[in-house]
Parts: structure tokens; sequence; C-alpha cells
């Protein structure tokens, strides 16, 4: 029997989708967490506990284990599994991502030079130091421009500002995040930086690719119809097949190409995002690994319609069928937004919602009564919304009304003194919940 490795930093509901893919297909199953003291252990098989902030000590483990129970591919999941991942593949002689490939997509920052380097579209940009005097750094801002930490991901901590006083109000906002006790406990490195990008107008889509041997196949190209204009970043509804022309397409396809090739990534999934304008594409990001949270239920392959994670299960494990084309329907999905930060109390309409015609499921993940956080500090949604009919447009209003029926009761949460110190605490708090992004 062969055997996968899954690795991620939460045992949730995408892990669960990739594990009973794996299973439906006869295959064994083991995980890697860095989380799993903290998590359910739904399988009871027991996750192998490792630090993705060590990656080579942590590969180290997988190898010590791999020699009782051997390993014959591997998924990661999230950013933050992706070095460990591939770590673990060079010394396994698994196909995968070299560690160097990988990396240059961990830092934002690192992948902005080596994309411009390889004279790929990218925005202006450049990196300074949160101790940094603001006054130092104004003069080489540009507006408007984006202001984003180096290592998160969900658009999290993401903050479009038009002139100095947004900026630097943006810029200690981003420092308090970066500084809190749910990001520090990560012990990501750059946290003590910011990346400042000029911002680029237009629409935008995410790419679904698959990478066998170098060579990128393109699963999916996601319109993005609401507009992402900030100054938060918030996703709402994807929809493919994209409604550009097909010359547009064509070209954002080159794009990802040349943009996964100059990072020298080169086996496994790649999402990514690019803004397209008159001129064409701009890349926004690329990353080694599949979309996250719910949304890859969105994508179904072939005449059986099987879905993504079966695909990318057959792709790690060199076994046939991973080279279906996505079905013929239109399919979408919408990342519920967190209108304000608060305790959800309550969800009405699931029924209606569900109800709707066009819609195949609506699932609620923040769970009840959690608190969650609205962006820029969160980077959790409500919950999923999926549709699938003819045509995108049909697809997309089915999505928005299914929307509307639904309700969230947020309470805001008071603000508690402190029993020791007698400080109230500041706005930089974070939700609880599972992190569930696109
Ligand atoms: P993350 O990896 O956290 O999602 P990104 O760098 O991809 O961070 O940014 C998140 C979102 O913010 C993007 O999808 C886009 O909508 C917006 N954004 C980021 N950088 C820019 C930019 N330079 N110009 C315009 N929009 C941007």
């Amino acid at each position: 029997m062969s055997r996968l490795l899954i690795l991620a930093s939460k045992l949730g509901y995408q892990t669960r989708s990739f594990a009973e893919a794996a299973k439906k297909l006869g295959i064994e199953v083991v995980f890697a967490s860095d989380r799993c003291h903290q998590l359910e252990d739904p399988w009871s098989d027991g996750a192998i506990a490792m630090r993705f902030d060590q990656p080579e000590e942590a590969a180290r483990r997988i190898v010590t284990q791999s020699m009782v129970r051997s390993i014959d591919g591997l998924i990661a999941l999230g950013d933050r599994a992706t070095t460990t991942a591939a770590y673990a593949a060079r010394a396994l002689g698994i196909t995968y991502n070299s560690p160097q490939s990988v990396e240059n997509c961990r830092s934002k920052l690192r992948q902005r030079e080596i994309l411009r380097e390889a004279g790929l579209p990218v925005p202006g940009f450049f990196s300074f130091r949160l101790d940094k005097k603001i006054e130092k750094i104004l003069p080489r801002v540009h507006f408007p421009c984006v202001v984003k930490p180096l290592r998160l991901a969900a658009s999290q901590g993401v903050i479009r500002t038009n002139n100095p006083e947004e900026f630097q109000a943006a810029v200690a906002r981003i420092k308090t995040l970066l500084q809190s006790p749910e990001i520090q406990v990560t012990h990501e490195e750059e946290l003590d930086r910011v990346l400042v990008e000029r911002y680029i107008p237009g629409t935008e889509v995410a790419v679904e690719g698959l990478l066998t041997r170098g060579r990128l196949r393109i699963l999916a190209i996601f319109d993005k119809p609401d507009p992402l204009e900030g100054p938060y970043f918030e996703e709402t509804i994807y929809i493919t097949p994209s409604r550009l022309p097909e010359e547009m397409q064509e070209r954002i396809a080159n794009c990802a190409s040349a943009t996964v090739r100059a990072l020298g990534l080169t086996h496994g999934p790649v999402h990514a995002e690019f803004r397209v304008t008159a001129n064409g594409p701009w890349v926004l990001e690329a990353s080694p690994r599949p979309i996250g949270g719910l949304c890859s239920r969105a994508l179904r392959f072939g005449p059986d319609r099987t879905l993504f994670e079966e695909l990318l299960v057959r792709q790690a494990l060199g076994m046939p069928g991973s080279d279906l084309d996505r079905e013929d329907d239109a399919s979408g999905v919408m990342m519920i937004p967190v209108t304000k930060s608060g305790l959800l109390e309550r969800v009405d309409g699931e029924d209606q919602a569900r109800a709707t015609p066009g819609i195949e499921d609506v699932q609620i993940t923040a769970r009840l009564p959690d608190f969650i956080a609205a962006w820029p500090e969160g980077s959790s949604y409500l919950g999923f919304i999926f549709a699938r009919g003819k045509s995108p447009a049909e697809i997309e209003a089915a999505l928005r009304l299914a929307h509307s029926l639904l309700k969230f009761e947020i309470v805001e949460r008071l603000p508690v003194e402190h029993p020791v110190t007698g400080k109230l605490p500041d706005g930089g708090a974070l939700g609880e919940n599972q992190k569930n992004t696109g």
C-alpha cells in the first residue's frame, strides 16, 4: 500500500478532505503538523509533531519516521509547511520543489526581488524595519501604495494607503499585529519588517496550477468579480471559468509559467494571484500549495467530477489520472466576509441560502460563540458558499442572493481591563478560529 505524508499547520477540514481523498484511493496517510498538541486527532493515527519554523530538524524527524513507515509522496497544505516538505522530499528522494525554490516564495520581499530580477511585471517595492523612524521612510513612498507583512497569508495585515497619514496609521497597525502573541508564537522570520509596494489598479484573478517536473498546467483561472481596492483585501467571490478574453487568459497562463520558472518551482500544486490591467497581468504572488480553506471544493475534474484533492493525491504519488481537465460547468465559491470584529453569536438563514437555485452548499466554518476578527487583523472567513451552473453570471447571481439571505449576529466585545495591570487590550486581537483562507 502506498503511503502519503500530509504536512499542515492545523488538522482541520482541508487536511480531512485530502485524507479522505487518499483513503478512497486505498492510500495510507501520515500527518505531520506543528499544532497537534492543540488539535483533535480525528484519525487517531498520531501526527508527527514538529516545528515548521525549524524545517531541517522537522525534515529529519520525518526521515526517521519513514524508516518505520516508508513514505511514497507528500503534500504540503499552507505556506508554513512547504519548506519542511521540500527538505523531507529531498532527503527521501521524493519528487517535489527544491528547498531553495520554496524559500523563494516564503518571503514576499524575496519573491519580489527574484521576480523583478527575472523581468516579470511586479509593482515597485521596498522594505523597511519597523524600528525605523517613519519620517525617514516617507520620502520614499509613492501613493497609493500597499503596506504588508512579509510572511503572513490570506491578506492578513495587508493595507492600502493613499497619503502619509494613512501610511503612518497602517504601519502602526501592522506593527501591533506582528507583535501580537498570536503571530509571535509562529516564530516566523522577518516579523520586524514590512513591504511597501505601488498599488496596482485593475481586476484580480487567482490561478490554480499543477506543476509536473517543471511544466505548469493551468487547472483553473478564477475571476474575482468584487472590486479589491482596499484599504483591506479580504476575499469574497471566486468564479471559474474566467470571463476575461481568451487572449488575456493566455497571457495570464504565460505569466504564471514564467513566474514559477523564475522562482524555481518544479513539482506539485501552485496557487497564484495576478492583477489584470489593459497592459496585461501583474504578478501579485505565487505559492507552492493548493488553494486554501474549503475553496478547493469548487474544483472538479473530468466526467466523473473527480475531486481536486484526489487529483493532487494522484500526482503526489505518481499515479495515473492527475491529467484530467476541469469539468464543463461553471463553478464558484464565496468566502463569507467578516463585517466587523466581535463574538459571533448567531447565524440565521442557512437553510434558505442553501435552498437558493444554483447553490450547492453553505458551510459556516466559524464556531459559535467565537471571537472573529475582521481584516486586516483577521484571516478567517465566516464560512463558504458554493455554486455550480451553466454560466459564470448565473453563479455570481446565485452566490450574491444566497449571501444576502444569511444573517450573522456579531456582538462587539467589550474591552475588559487586565486584572493585574488594569490595562485595556488594544485592537490587535486575533480570532481563535482555524484559519480558512483562499
Ligand atoms: P497574502 O499572501 O497575504 O494574500 P498578497 O500580497 O497576495 O498577500 O496581498 C493580498 C491582496 O492584497 C491581494 O490579493 C490584492 O488584492 C491586494 N494587493 C496586494 N498587493 C497589492 C498591490 N501591490 N497592488 C494592488 N493590490 C494589492
